[in-house]
């Protein structure tokens, strides 16, 4: 991985240090057996960013048949945290074609996960797993990455990050258009899916996005204007590297900006109670969905959590915990 040099914090350079160990470990797997397991490498992925990131699984036996889900929050010293509720998918390649199966048990894996991060009031994301470098150039990419770098070529590509709003309307274009079908697991990884440790990354992040223009906010919470123009660190940082994702495909349709009545959040703890409903083709308003895991402080099963004693409603749901503090 590239060295950061002594501004990378302990905690970035776990994070790196694990991904690049999981990229080593997928491609001994590939060779030796032809594939990888995702939950095995959660498992070494949890492992491996010990000690400097908190991560407990909880010893339950999960309920319902689906993956593992975990939860994430990344904290920072003034206590804000951003959460998110993340299941593992690999990008499975035969050939030149590739894919995740993000419509796994016809659709209702993805429907369990929308419905738990709705009960923790946290936004959706999928882990991808990309193998190593040779199995990530032959994933078919056809974009001409002419103005960055190959999305094969990105430190830190094997463990990218999706939101699921995202990843939900890729799997409903691609159910009816077998073309894109084709093209949509690369896309995904090219387009949308950002390495894990961008998160981490110590350089302030998302100053002046262009695409906020589109929005008129004239009447909405200033501090919600300042987050959306100002560079970001901390918590604030990875929710706006996960907002602006949405919000970039949300540019894409016709209507990202339809006016919508602002929704009212009910939570003391969120930094922004009051959002725009702006709902473009995604399932929620992609505003309430992805910026209600920013809080003033951690939710109290966090510490719960920790101390080994989950709440059942959370460990019934979800396979552990991550805590990440930046
Ligand atoms: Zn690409």
């Amino acid at each position: 991985m590239r060295n950061e040099g002594s501004a990378a914090s302990p905690v970035h350079l776990a994070l790196c240090r694990a991904t690049a160990q999981v990229e080593l470990e997928m491609g001994q797997l590939l060779a030796d057996e032809g594939r990888w397991d995702e939950e095995y490498i959660t498992q070494r992925l949890c492992m491996l960013i010990r000690p400097e990131v908190t991560a407990v699984r909880f010893n339950r036996p999960q309920e319902r048949q689906v993956g593992a889900d975990y939860i994430w929050w990344w904290v920072d010293r003034s206590g804000e945290s951003f959460g998110c509720l993340i299941q593992a998918k690999n990008i499975k390649r035969r050939g030149r074609r590739s894919s995740i199966d993000f419509q796994y048990g016809d659709g209702r894996q993805m429907q369990a996960l929308f419905q738990t991060a709705d009960l923790l009031r946290v936004p959706a994301g999928y882990m991808l797993y990309a193998g190593d470098r040779d199995y990530q150039a032959q994933l078919g990419c056809m974009a001409d990455h002419s103005s960055r770098l190959p999305c094969y070529e990105r430190e830190g590509a094997a463990v990218t990050l999706v939101p699921a709003l995202l990843a939900e309307r890729v799997a409903l274009m691609s159910s009816v258009v077998p073309v894109y079908a084709q093209a949509s697991a690369a896309e995904v990884f090219c387009q949308w899916a950002k390495p894990l440790i961008d998160f981490t990354a110590s350089k302030p992040y998302g100053y002046g996005n262009p695409l906020h223009r589109i929005f008129d906010l004239t009447d909405a919470d200033p501090g919600l204007r300042e987050f959306l123009s100002a560079g970001q660190v901390g918590a604030r940082k990875v929710a706006r590297h996960i907002f602006d994702t949405v919000l970039r495909m949300a540019s894409m349709q016709f209507s990202a900006v339809r006016s919508a009545p602002p929704l009212i959040d009910p939570d003391a703890a969120s930094v922004f109670p009051n959002l725009p409903g702006w709902r473009a083709h995604f399932r929620a308003s992609y505003f309430e969905h992805t910026l209600r895991g920013l809080r003033h402080t951690l939710p109290t099963y966090v510490e719960q959590c920790l101390a080994g004693d989950p709440p059942p409603e959370i460990a019934d749901r979800v396979a552990g915990i991550i805590v990440v503090r930046v």
